[in-house]
């Protein structure tokens, strides 16, 4: 085994272990318990767990899914949030090589996935976690440019927030209510404090084509979730139908069940607003978390 691939192994490993952290991280932020202390038990019946039920992914194989003690499933969120985070450090490690980058890039990567991971389950998101990002940002922009770096990345912080604040306001307009949550806000101007003035701008239009893959599955799950059926199955219609009319069969019998499928769809979102309380609400975190992502290891 040659020296790179002995490094990206324990890269792995660590990502793994990290991975596990995280899981607990994401469900003590949600709970309200301290990270450090209480050792790990199960949700359900509250035993403490032992030692080899804590192995990254491993754990979960062998258990098979299951708690040792009272049977109860446990989520697959934990071994996907093990491999991600392995991947994360992997692909981080690979791209950059052995540099304090590589570091930073995995402190920003770990920060938006746990806040993804918040924003997707409960729509709560630490914003300590981005103030976190903003000034890591700020520090590595003046490691490689100096007082200009800083500049750059207190303009961008400023731009993101501002830009974002922006449109989360243009919701007064249309519906009498902030079309994002206040957290997205904090998120964009971390971002911006990563990616400077510049790129910034092009982050915000990466979240936007984001959001059409990752959100608006994520909200017709929670949508589904909360008994709001018609719009998940008319939604899914929806796309197919756009699909298969501009893919395979562009004639008048799928166009008109595509003008059908879509007056059913807003009927049944119309209807749906009058008596939802969060009606606007849309994740936004997890678009700028792939966004960013995307833009830190292919731009
Ligand atoms: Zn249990």
């Amino acid at each position: 085994m040659d020296l790179g691939t002995y490094i990206m192994f324990w890269v792995c490993v660590f990502g793994l272990c990290f991975g596990s952290f995280y899981n607990v991280v994401i469900l003590r932020s949600l709970s309200g318990e301290s990270i450090v202390f209480p050792p790990s038990k199960c949700p359900k019946c509250q035993h403490k767990l032992y030692p080899w039920h804590n192995i990254p992914v491993l754990s979960y194989i062998l258990l098979r899914g299951k708690c040792y003690f009272c049977k109860e499933k446990i989520s697959i969120q934990y071994p996907i949030i093990e491999l991600l985070t392995m991947v994360l450090f992997g692909i981080s490690y690979w791209k950059f090589g052995i540099s304090y980058t590589t570091l930073f890039v995995i402190f920003w990567l770990s920060c938006l996935l746990i806040m993804t991971m918040t924003d997707i389950k409960e729509k709560i998101v630490d914003c300590n976690i981005a103030i976190a990002m903003a000034v890591s940002g700020m520090i590595y922009a003046g490691l490689i440019g100096g007082w200009h770096g800083v500049l750059h990345s207190v303009l961008g912080l400023l731009a993101g927030a501002f830009i974002m604040e922006l449109i989360a306001r243009a919701g007064f307009v249309v519906a009498k209510t902030r079309a994002m949550g206040e957290a997205d806000t904090y998120v964009a101007g971390a971002l911006g404090a990563i990616f400077g003035i510049f790129a910034i701008v092009k982050v915000l239009l990466f979240s936007l084509a984001a959001s059409m893959i990752c959100v608006i599955p994520v909200f017709l799950y929670n949508k589904y979730k909360t008994d709001d059926k018609p719009v998940c199955i008319f939604s899914v219609l929806f796309i197919t139908a756009i699909l298969v009319y501009y893919k395979l069969w562009q004639n008048y019998w799928t166009f008109s069940a595509l003008a059908v499928i879509s007056a059913l769809l807003v009927y049944f979102i119309l209807k749906g607003m009058n008596k939802s309380e969060n009606r606007n609400y849309l994740p936004y975190v997890p678009a700028l978390a792939v966004a960013a992502g995307y833009c830190m290891f292919f731009l």
